[in-house]
This record gives C-alpha cells, structure tokens and sequence, in this order.
C-alpha cells in the first residue's frame, strides 16, 4: 500500500512588504548599495522588512499564524528610511529606520507576544529593523545617513518563502491593509 505523503512544511515570515512604487526607489538604492558593497541587490518584488521570522511550519498550523495577522493593531504608520550600512558577518547591506516609531516596535512586539502564546518559536535577539538590500555583499560600506525615504506603510503580511531556480521568491498567505487614522 502507498504511504500518505508527508505533508510539507513551508518556510514562514512576517513582514511588511512596500507599495511598488516605493520597492522601485528601494531597487534602485539596492544596485547602488549593492555595486558599492561587492554584492547581489535584492529584486525590487522582494524588498521587504521582516517583522518575525517563524521558520518550518507544518501546513495545519498556517491557519493560527493567519489568525495572529488579523488580530494585529491596524493603524497606518510612516517610516521613515534614512540610515545604509552593512552587517559584516551577515554579508548583508541594509537601510533603516535611524528611529524606530512606536507603532512599528508595537507590531513587532504584539506579534512576538501572539507567536510565544501559540508555542512558535521566533528569534530572540532583539528586533533591529532593516530592510535588506543586497546579499554577499564582499565589502563593508560605513553606516552613513542616507537620503530619508517615507514609506507608508499600509500593510502587514504573513508570507511564504520559496525557493526556485531563479533565486527565492515570497507568497503571501495572508495581509491585512492599515488604516489611515
Ligand atoms: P535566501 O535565504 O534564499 O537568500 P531570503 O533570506 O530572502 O532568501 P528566507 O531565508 O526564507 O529568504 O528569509 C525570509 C526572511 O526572513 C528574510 O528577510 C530573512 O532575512 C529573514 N530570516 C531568515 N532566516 C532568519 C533567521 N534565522 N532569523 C531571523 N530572520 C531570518
Ligand atoms: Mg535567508
């Protein structure tokens, strides 16, 4: 007799992924970043800041992580992007928020707190909000002030990582949009 097969896990992420416009100002800040630092830019449809990284998940627990995304605060917020710079050992350029507003650390911690309710583990080292421009970067650029970038942020997404050929690419899973207040 054949045996069921195995469900699969899926490789899950929190994060807020911008409005296309704003990944496109990003992109061409990535090849910029990317050409400076020795490394590869990300692809502007894969521009995103990763709220929590979740990791595995057999497919029967999607639905809890999806429920955790709906029952997040909801209030549109501005972030503002002004400070580049590499993470040495992760080989990575980045750009960043000098501060990190309250309703950005609110997510991220009501999230942390959902996840830890519902027995995921995430990441505890402290929550450095990035967005990660380029990869393998084989030199350090010193963390300087950029040109500051407003990115609205207007949505929270549950995402899916998936590997293909051509590199990663993310599913959304589940998102809720923010609201202007
Ligand atoms: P690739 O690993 O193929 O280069 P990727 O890093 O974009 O692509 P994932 O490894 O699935 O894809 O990561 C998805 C997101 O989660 C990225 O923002 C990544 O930086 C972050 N991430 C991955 N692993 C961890 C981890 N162990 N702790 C915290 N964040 C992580
Ligand atoms: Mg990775």
């Amino acid at each position: 007799m054949e045996r069921p097969a195995k469900s699969r896990t899926l490789r899950v992420f929190f994060a807020l992924v911008p409005d296309v416009a704003t990944q496109a100002l990003l992109g061409v800040l990535a090849r910029d970043v990317a050409l400076r630092a020795g490394g590869r830019p990300i692809v502007n449809a894969n521009i995103h800041l990763t709220l929590a990284f979740v990791g595995e998940v057999d497919p029967d627990r999607i639905d809890l992580l999806r429920e955790i995304v709906i029952a997040l605060p909801r209030e549109a917020f501005v972030l503002t992007l002004d400070c580049v710079g590499t993470f040495r050992r992760a080989e990575i350029a980045w750009i960043a928020p000098s501060h990190a507003p309250a309703p950005l650390l609110e997510l991220q911690s009501h999230l942390a707190a959902a996840l830890a309710k519902d027995d995921f583990r995430i990441e505890e080292r402290p929550f450095h909000a990035h967005i990660t421009l380029a990869r393998r970067c084989t030199r350090n650029i010193a963390r300087a002030r950029a040109i500051p970038l407003e990115w609205r942020v207007g949505r929270i997404s549950l995402l899916a990582s998936i590997a293909g050929n051509g590199g990663v690419c993310y599913r959304e899973l589940a998102g809720v949009s923010l609201f202007e207040t």
